[in-house]
Parts: C-alpha cells; structure tokens; sequence
C-alpha cells in the first residue's frame, strides 16, 4: 500500500509505504486554528515508511504535551502537509486533506473530543478520547 499526498500546488510531496500506525481526527484548538476547520484529520507513520520532497516552511508551537509541535506548509500555496520535522523526529502526523485519494484514510479514533465543537459530527465507529489514548480512557 502507498499512499501519496501533497500541498495545494504540489510543491511539498510525500510518499508512505504501508499502513499508519493509526488514524483520526484531532478537535484541538490549535488544529483547529493551523486547519481553518473543526478539526485536523491525521495519520501517523514511523519516520522510516516517509519520503518527502520539496521544502516546506515551518511553524513552531508548544503542543498540549509540552513539548514543540512542528507543523509543515508550502510557502507557496500554504498547504499544511506534515508535522514533525524530517531527520530528528522518528514519527510524523500526516494531514490527511493532503492526499491524493481521500479514500486512502480510514479514522479510527478522535483525539481533544472534549474540545470538539457542537457542529462537528463524528462518523460512527469512531472511538472519541477526553484528550489522548495514553493519558484518558475514552470519553
Ligand atoms: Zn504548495
Ligand atoms: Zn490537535
């Protein structure tokens, strides 16, 4: 399975062998806000399943962890593409309106459910945590 993707003008591209190693949705406020929407739908891979081409700007936030979340966009069209950055992180979040076929992202959870908006609707099947898997049971 590969699973392409890219910016609006195709600049910044990807390339994942393999499945994610999960898939969802993220309601944060700062997903919110880097997205333009109601949530940043995602993926996410080892770094070792990546190859990237082009070069992105970046912007650099202090994450709901603490630590600096690195998101990814073309300085041209200003496509949001990745986070991470590429030879330091061993993972990356793939922002899955990237892609090139939408059917290729298959949701599994949604993660900040408790900072989901009244007008966001979640398809069925989807597991919903308070914040993350690891830090609350679902909510
Ligand atoms: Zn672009
Ligand atoms: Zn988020």
């Amino acid at each position: 399975m590969i699973i392409t993707g890219s910016c609006l003008c195709g600049a910044i591209h990807y390339a994942a062998s393999g499945p994610p190693r999960l898939a969802g949705f993220c309601f944060c406020h700062d997903c919110r806000k880097a997205s333009g929407s109601g949530f940043m739908p995602f993926m996410g891979f080892d770094a070792g399943q990546l190859q990237f081409s082009g070069t992105p700007r970046q912007h650099h936030g202090l994450s709901a962890r603490g630590t600096i979340a690195v998101r990814n966009f073309c300085g041209d069209c200003g496509g949001l593409v990745f986070g991470g950055i590429i030879g330091t992180d061993t993972s990356h979040t793939i922002y899955a309106g990237s892609l090139d076929d939408p059917g290729q992202f298959r949701p599994q959870i949604g993660i900040f459910g408790r900072d989901r908006p009244a007008w966001v609707t979640v398809p069925p099947g989807i597991t919903i945590y308070a914040t993350m898997p690891d830090q609350a049971s679902p909510a």
